[in-house]
């Protein structure tokens, strides 16, 4: 529409200035008294060979004088409309509005491109939110499940007490029933003898049936039957559960012969700490020779598995999974790509993933317990404040094969009292059974 108005409107201007006499755009436009324009060549040549007084070619004003005026608003106006109505002005212009609109069009195209991209990235959220649900639904599930069979076996062994006690009570009523109409048979006998006008009768005790013995009642202990149902049973259930965690967390413990020289290790092995001195130890190809690092015994390479550290207060430490083809006689960074999934504390509140350059976690609190997850289906490693239970990091290109807990217990400053790990055993070893 626009563009059809502002040809509208040259048009009209390009009629405006065209002469009269050559129908021509004006060349060197002069103007007449009565302020109609020509050519000045045009209305020369009109007025050659005339005598005066000579007419305007379009109103026919008469002067006396063959005289004009240069008109030089018309003139530049003239110029004007010849420039934009040129061969190079309208392909320049074309070329422009070609550019403008390709422009456009490429614009237009990367912004469908983004929107293609927010779609698929919708769905994504979509599907990996629906697959999400059905996993948290599962754990649930099976909590719920354990709940269910935990409550239902504890209801049929109370159920069984009972019915069992109930027996027992019935059959010695119904004992003590019989022998009761024992006992009134017998006294009806008796009864009649003693009013019987026969002597014979009397002098003969009648023959009596044998009265029935009865056992004294079972004795049901009620108290100790409430006892066994009065118990915490949310703690003895909560405690059977545990059992059937997954993962329940894995007692791990340290592997003597990966530790560093620098490493002592408690005798139950779950307790580090590093030390000035370095104890003699034998030589071994699983040992740490350069880094301060300690291996858990235990390797996991399927299924799910998780434990706990406790770091207390200590100051700066390495934890993680290694796989178990890491070089152990060198210094080497720890990274994924050297075999290490970790996190790291140093300087006491500066936590890091273990990735080269290291990145650095915003943690605001210090944990004093570290989770540790491996997840080795979906190659997932992921640790947590277990203080809270709240994510601290976690890598999506966890290892392949199998891996060991890792852990460095670093060197302690020399003005700190070196500091221990230590792994922890829910629960205690002494409540498990
Ligand atoms: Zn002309
Ligand atoms: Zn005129």
């Amino acid at each position: 529409m626009a563009a059809a108005a502002n040809q509208q409107k040259q048009l009209s201007l390009t009629e405006d200035l065209t002469c009269p006499i050559c129908c021509d755009l004006f060349t060197e436009p002069v103007m007449l008294g009565c302020m109609h324009h020509f050519c000045k060549r045009c209305i020369s040549t009109y007025w050659r060979g005339l005598q005066t007084p000579v007419s305007c070619p379009q109103c026919r004003k008469m002067y006396t004088t063959k005289q004009f005026q240069t008109n030089y608003l018309v003139t530049a106006m003239v110029e004007k409309v010849r420039a934009t109505t040129s061969d190079s002005y309208i392909k320049n212009g074309e070329k422009q509005l070609k550019e403008s609109l390709e422009a456009h069009r490429q614009r237009r195209d990367e912004f469908l491109t983004v929107i293609r991209r927010d779609k698929e990235r919708k769905d994504h959220i979509k599907r990996t939110g629906s697959e999400l649900q059905a996993r948290v639904q599962g754990e649930f599930q099976a909590l719920h499940a354990v709940i269910a069979e935990q409550e239902a076996s504890v209801l049929e062994q109370l159920r069984r007490e009972q019915e069992a006690a109930l027996e027992l009570q019935q059959r010695h009523l119904e004992a003590v029933q019989e022998a009761v109409r024992q006992l009134e048979n017998n006294m009806r006998v008796l009864q009649d003898a003693s009013t019987s006008q026969d002597h014979m009768a009397l002098s003969e005790l009648p023959q009596l049936r044998a009265t029935i013995e009865v056992v004294p009642g079972p004795e049901l202990d009620l108290d100790a039957f409430s006892s066994r149902y009065m118990a915490p049973l949310q703690y003895i259930t909560w405690r059977k559960m545990f059992k059937s965690l997954k993962p329940v967390p894995a007692p791990v413990t340290f592997d003597v012969d990966t530790a560093h020289p620098s490493i002592h290790v408690s005798r139950d092995r779950t307790i580090a700490v590093d030390c000035d001195v370095m104890a003699p130890c034998q030589p071994n190809s699983k040992r740490f020779l350069q880094c301060v690092n300690v291996l858990g015994t235990q390797g996991f390479q399927a299924g799910r598995h998780y434990w706990e550290v406790g770091v207390g207060t200590k100051a700066k430490w390495d934890l993680g999974v290694a796989v178990e083809g890491v070089n152990r006689r060198a210094r080497v960074k720890l990274s994924p790509e050297t075999g290490y999934w970790t996190l790291r504390l140093r300087h006491g509140d500066q936590y890091s993933a273990g990735t080269q350059p290291w990145t650095r976690l915003p943690v605001r609190c210090c944990p004093q317990r570290i989770g540790v997850f491996v997840d080795c289906e979906v190659r997932r490693v992921s640790f947590y404040n277990a203080d809270d239970m709240s994510l601290l990091c976690s890598f999506s290109n966890g290892p392949r094969g199998r891996v060991f807990p890792f852990f460095s217990p670093c060197i302690s400053d020399t003005n700190q009292k070196p500091q221990p790990i230590q792994l922890l055993h829910y629960p205690p070893c002494s409540l498990t059974d």
